[in-house]
């Protein structure tokens, strides 16, 4: 067996605020054990917006929950700002989740008996941490949610609540955010105001973005691209670059046949 050199990942003078060394997470599913990530090694730049793309079941939502401590690996290292996840407690894994992760989902997950202005601050406050009133009301402004801060999710659109669920995890101020497939389910329109969105919190709060794609589309948005298949890293394309855009979007394409 030939042993690859440790990654450096912190080479370029700590810039990278999360990496996965060596990642691999088995998935238990009654007798069969699917291998979701084999041996992924990767590091995100503070303050960049990276697509993660591949077809379905390549691996994308596996990395992006071992990244955040939604769940947890099998083997290899995961760090994310000056902490390692692997090996820390389920209560420490809590702390860091709270404290240090934006996640936004698919489904929006909004808690449907609250207002849309309760569920932006509730993780900061139940955490007990302080509320930063004037990023909140630069968010509510940004992302035109100012006259829906007292409807509950029920009563507000899909894209309505998407901006909702991304004051949420902008306003804790985390680490990264991740996103999977925050688009998938939204109108065009929508989705690119979210896009938009999640690109404008990287130009203007510098905040790192990871966010789960297969739409080649959407992966434009991002300064580098990602792509999995079958567990592993196949592709990692810097489009902010600017000539290799179009070769992200082939292979985006490609994989996501
Ligand atoms: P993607 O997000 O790229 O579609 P996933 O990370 O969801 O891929 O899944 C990767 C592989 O792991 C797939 O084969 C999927 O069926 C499997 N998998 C994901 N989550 C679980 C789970 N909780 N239990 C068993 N298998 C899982
Ligand atoms: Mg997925």
């Amino acid at each position: 067996m030939t042993m690859s050199p440790a990654p450096d990942l912190y080479a370029d003078g700590g810039a990278h605020i999360a990496a996965a060394v060596d990642l691999v997470k088995v998935h238990q599913q009654g007798q069969a054990r699917i291998r979701a990530l084999d041996a992924v090694t990767v590091g995100f730049a503070r303050g960049r917006f990276t697509a993660v793309a591949g077809p379905s079941g390549s691996g994308k939502s596996t990395l992006l929950h071992c990244l955040a401590g939604l769940d947890s690996a099998t083997s290899g290292q995961v760090l994310l700002g000056d902490t390692e996840l692997t090996g820390l407690s389920d209560r420490a894994l809590t702390r860091v989740r709270r404290d240090k992760v934006g996640f936004v989902f698919q489904s929006f997950n909004l808690l449907p008996q609250l207002t849309a202005l309760e569920n932006i601050v509730l993780p900061v406050t139940m955490s007990g941490r302080h509320l930063h009133h004037d990023l909140l009301d630069h968010l509510v402004g940004v992302l035109g949610i100012g006259d829906r801060l007292s409807h509950r999710p029920a009563e507000l659109s899909g894209g309505q609540q998407q901006r909702v669920a991304l004051a949420r995890a902008l306003v804790a101020r985390p680490v990264v955010v991740f996103a999977d497939e925050p688009t998938g389910n939204l109108d065009s329109r929508s989705g690119t105001e979210v896009l938009d969105l999640l690109r404008r919190s990287v130009r203007d709060l510098d905040q790192t973005v990871v966010m789960v794609t297969h739409d080649p589309r959407a992966a434009a948005y991002a300064d580098r691209v990602l792509v999995l298949a079958d567990g592993r890293v196949v592709d990692d394309v810097d489009t902010a670059a600017g000539a290799d855009v179009t070769r992200a979007l082939r292979t985006v394409g490609r994989h996501a046949r």
